[in-house]
């Protein structure tokens, strides 16, 4: 996969030595004028595998079977359902398997986590994110700021890029936690933010973190099934992440979440329910909680199992296509999208400005771009030509091409109709 095709027929021949061509054809794609789409929205929504009704209908009849039996009698049995998500989840995200429990959802496991690992005590108040997280993230942290009497207008700090710039630098991110030192008691980053598409050094962030004295957690939804993480080796003190983006787990699947080895059984503060008990006396109904010993800890409710249906289907996916030949397609595959995105800006007055950083150590599959004019006339163009990607006011477009489904020549087709839709 070296240099760019620039024909459509070059697209394809690449598109066919692709060892991971096979994948597309697993999904299903919305149609548009009898063709499949051209879906760049992988980072919001994957696409459905097309295994996931089987596994969805393997749930319904075994429940239809069995009834309340179900939960050790399923092909799937239901009391450990988890347990079969755990090898791969903790796989994807580089992680010891007992790091690693998949459950709730993504907002709800920030919470759960930061109720054990944001514990301001004396002048170790604040949290440290980058510049604007996801809103749901923003929420969480100024709601667990104020849950603990404090004022998030002192304790919620924002990195913002240096004037003039549009992402942030690492130096920089080192050099305002060296400068909130003992004021610090988080560092809590998007891995990927979802506006600017730029990846975080995790291993640095962490290191700066933890000289400073404080817990370094980063929110995945845009990084597992994106990024080539390694979560233990990196030495984040926790993670979450959600399915339903880059993992094609479907609206609102079951999320995940991963704690350091060096915390488990460990007397950590946490809000506990019945699934973090000591599975072997789980049943027992005892009085006093005995935690796992593991992330499975942080568990409150038994597992949804319709929705862990779905994502053991798509982590299955991942499993056999591998992070590390995905993420190298995905490298190609979006480093095309920019080139073409870059030269069709070139030849129409710079009408382009692509935010994402074009380094691989600081970008995903999502490119982020300036609109310099109609952006949300050449978005709504985009559409109605059976182009799948994002639009943010004031002026930013999102398109991620995902390795797992999407091809060069679905990046060259897309060329020529953004092409076209800028000249109108
Ligand atoms: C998508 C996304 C969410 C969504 O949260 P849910 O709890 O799954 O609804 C939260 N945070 C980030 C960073 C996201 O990208």
């Amino acid at each position: 996969m070296s240099g760019h095709p620039s024909t459509r027929e070059e697209a394809r021949t690449i598109d066919a030595a692709d060892p991971l061509r096979a994948f597309r054809n697993e999904f299903i794609f919305p149609e548009h004028q009898g063709g499949p789409v051209i879906y760049f929205t992988g980072n919001s929504l994957g696409l459905q595998p097309k295994a996931a009704a089987s596994a969805l209908t393997q749930e319904l009849d075994d429940w239809a079977t069995f009834g309340v039996e179900g939960h050790f009698l399923a092909k799937h049995p239901w009391y450990s359902y988890h347990e079969e998500l755990t090898a791969s989840a903790a796989r994807l995200v580089g992680a010891l398997p007992e790091e690693v429990v998949v459950m709730n959802q993504l907002t709800s496991n920030l919470h759960f986590l930061l109720v054990s690992f944001y514990r301001p005590q004396g002048r170790r108040v604040k949290i440290l994110c980058e510049q604007r997280p996801f809103p749901s993230d923003t929420y969480a942290f100024a709601s667990q700021i104020q849950f603990h009497g404090l004022d998030p207008e002192e304790c919620l700090v924002e990195m913002r890029p240096r004037n003039g710039e549009l992402t942030l630098r690492q130096e920089d991110i080192t050099a305002r936690i060296v400068e909130l030192g003992d004021e610090l008691a988080l560092v809590c980053f998007g891995a990927v933010n979802f506006l600017t598409g730029q990846a975080f050094d995790i291993k640095a962030i962490t290191e700066a973190a933890h000289k400073a004295g404080a817990k370094a957690g980063f929110d995945l939804a845009h990084a597992a099934g994106n990024l080539h993480l390694r979560l233990h080796d990196d030495g984040p003190d926790f993670a979450c992440w959600c399915t339903y983006k880059y993992l094609n787990s479907g609206p609102g699947s079951v999320g995940g979440a991963f704690i350091h080895e060096r915390h488990l059984g460990t007397d950590l503060p946490r809000f506990a329910g019945w699934w973090g008990h000591d599975k072997k006396e789980r049943f027992k109904m005892e009085r006093d909680f005995k935690p796992m010993p593991t992330a499975e800890a942080w568990q409150v409710s038994n597992a949804p199992v319709f929705s862990m249906a779905v994502h053991r289907v798509a982590l299955e996916q991942f499993d056999r296509a591998g992070m590390g030949i995905l993420r190298a397609k995905s490298i190609a595959l979006t480093g095309f999208l920019r080139r073409t995105i870059e030269d069709i800006s070139a030849a129409n007055g710079n009408i382009f400005n692509i935010i994402t950083p074009d380094d691989p150590a600081q970008s995903g599959a999502q490119l982020s771009i300036l609109v310099n004019g109609d952006g949300r006339g050449i978005f709504k163009q985009l559409t109605q030509r059976g182009v799948f990607c994002d639009w943010r006011e004031p002026n930013v477009m999102r398109m991620a091409p995902a390795p797992m489904y999407n091809s060069f020549e679905d990046v060259f087709r897309f060329g020529e109709i953004l092409a076209e839709c800028v000249k109108r």
